[in-house]
Parts: structure tokens; sequence; C-alpha cells
């Protein structure tokens, strides 16, 4: 009985102290003299030359920091921001919002150096020692090998080989006489070249540039999810860049499960880490659970919706393309 009460008075602590916006030291009185411009003044930094109140003589500490910086990861924010984003991401992102910048890491430099990392974990460095992530074909690779065979080699494996069954046999006409898909199907043919073209430029992008791939995704996903949080009880007027910018933190929030999970190689928590994307939306929102949980659950739904509405339209496209130019 004692012990309940005590976990419930611990939980309402923790409760406040994640809803509570973060303190920010109180400045000291003391006055310093700059060893960068001999200005005398009190405060942290240099209101002349902006350098800080506390420039210590060389030790392996600052030579440390001095180093990390370089890499920019100098800033003590990045691990209060990473703890934040595990304990209170949706109130660190309130925070953040309403212009609480410089106590945290900022979204986007975060967001580049976790995409390293992630790297480095998933290539290697994580407790199998090998890379967590065999690289197996890709569905445009697959594609491109089968359309290479059907243009390159002249007697066996043929482009209608790799073709849906459907159509498979089809290319075989009453003496036997084996001719060739695209020479009976020219318009098919030159549709699938189109969408195999463009989809092959688009995952070379995405290999290429997997970073900024995501941000792309995620501006997309800000843009719908804008529809169902706009109005909410904590942020009455969230504007679009906002929620996207707080999407970037989300992301940054996964990432930082994501790493973790996949260094002990536990690969199958690292998608179910997606799910608790869900927790910042519901604390900065100010929803509550069921309300957040259905609103996204209609924006994702929407999207894809609508993913596939583009696709359908751009298979109707290329149909007409060919037909009109051939
Ligand atoms: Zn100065």
């Amino acid at each position: 009985m004692k012990k309940k009460f005590n976990l419930k008075a611990k939980t309402q602590r923790f409760r406040a102290w994640r809803e509570r916006p973060r303190e920010v030291a109180p400045m000291s009185q003391e006055e310093h003299e700059c060893l960068n411009c001999h200005d005398h003044y009190t405060g942290n930094y240099c209101p002349r030359c902006g350098q800080a109140a506390n420039t210590d003589r060389f030790s392996m500490k600052v030579a440390a920091e001095n180093f990390a910086e370089a890499y920019g990861m100098g800033e003590r924010g990045m691990f209060r921001t990473i703890l934040d984003l595990i304990l209170r991401p949706g109130y660190l992102i309130l925070d953040y919002l309403r212009g609480m910048r410089a106590s945290y890491f900022a979204p986007f430099k975060m967001y580049f150096l976790l995409a390293a990392v992630s790297l480095l974990v998933t290539h290697g460095l994580n407790i199998t020692g090998h890379a967590l992530h065999d690289d197996s074909k890709s569905v445009t690779e697959g594609m491109r090998q089968e359309h290479d065979n059907g243009r390159t080699s002249n007697t066996t494996s043929t482009l209608e080989d790799n073709f849906p069954t459907k159509v498979q046999g089809v290319t075989v006409d009453e003496e036997g006489v084996h001719s060739s898909f695209e020479e009976d199907y020219p318009m098919e043919s030159r549709i699938y070249s189109i969408i195999y073209n463009t989809l092959d430029k688009i995952e070379r992008f995405e290999q290429k540039y997997p970073s900024i791939n995501i941000l792309l995704m995620l501006m997309l996903i800000s843009g719908i999810l804008y529809l169902f949080f706009r109005h909410s009880p904590n942020i009455p007027d969230l504007r679009y860049p906002e929620l996207f910018i707080s999407l970037v933190y989300i992301a940054n929030m996964y990432t930082v499960y994501s790493i973790v999970f996949d260094f002990f190689s536990l690969t199958k928590f690292t998608s179910y880490a997606l799910f608790l994307t869900i927790i910042p939306l519901k604390q900065m929102s100010g929803f509550s659970w069921w309300r957040t949980i259905l609103k996204t659950v209609v924006a994702f739904t929407i999207m894809i919706v609508l993913l596939v509405a583009f696709i359908v339209l751009a298979v109707l496209a290329a149909g007409f393309f060919v037909k009109y130019h051939g």
C-alpha cells in the first residue's frame, strides 16, 4: 500500500518535471575580465566579443571539447537534448517552438550527426562487428538486370521471361515461333521502360542521398499531419514550418532509439520504435491519446491513398505519352 503510494507520487513528480520548460542556470554576479578583449563585465559571455567567461587554460578536457567542436558536437546541449528526446520529446519540441533555442541542440544539425552515427552502427560498429542489413538486391536493381537481359541477350532470356505470368506465354504464336515481347506489345513495353527508368532514377537518388530523401518524406508527412494538428490545445495556431521542425526532432528521437537497438543487433525493435513517434505528437499537441492516435492513423491512411493515386496517375500519364508521342 505504502509502496504504491510512493510510486504514484514519483510518477506525478516525473510528469510535472516533464511538462515544465527547461530552466536555464542563473547568471553569476561575479565580475570577469575578458581574456580576449579585456573588457570588464558580469555574466557568462563577454558583451563586446562574445568569448565565454569560463575560458580556462588548456587541459585534456578543454582540448577534447575543442576537438569535439570541430565535428559539431561541442555544444553541451547535445546530450541534454538526447536525454530530453527520450524522457520528454513533445515538451522539448514545445520549448523549442516557444523560443528556447539555445538550450537545445539544433534539430537539423542533430539530424545529420545522428544519421552519420546510425550509418556507422549499421555498417559494423555494433556488438556483432559486421554490417546489419545485407545489401540485398533492391527493386529496380532486379528490374535493371531483367531489362538488361531482355536487351542484350538474343538467345534464351528475354524481357518476357521476367514479365508477370499473365502476359507470359501469349507471345508464343501458333507456329510456336518465339517472338519478343517488345515486338508484340510495343506500347506496354514502352510504358514499362518509362516507369522502370523513373523508378530507377528515384532509387539511385535515395541511395545517394538517404538523409535528404528522408527530409523530403518528412516534408510530405508534415504537410498531411498539418491538416490534423494545426489547431491543438497546446498550440492553437501551429504553422507548417513549425510542424516540419517538430518532425525533424521526432525523426531524431526515432534515430536515437534505432541506433541503440541496432547497436545491440535488436533490429526487430528498430521498426517497432516507429510507434513511439506517437508520444511526442501527443505531448506537443495536448490532445488525448486516442485522439492523437486516430488523427495520426487517418493522416497516414490519406497519405497512402494519395501515393497510390499518384502511382496510378503516373502509369496513365506514361500510357498517354506513349500513345501520342510513340
Ligand atoms: Zn571580450
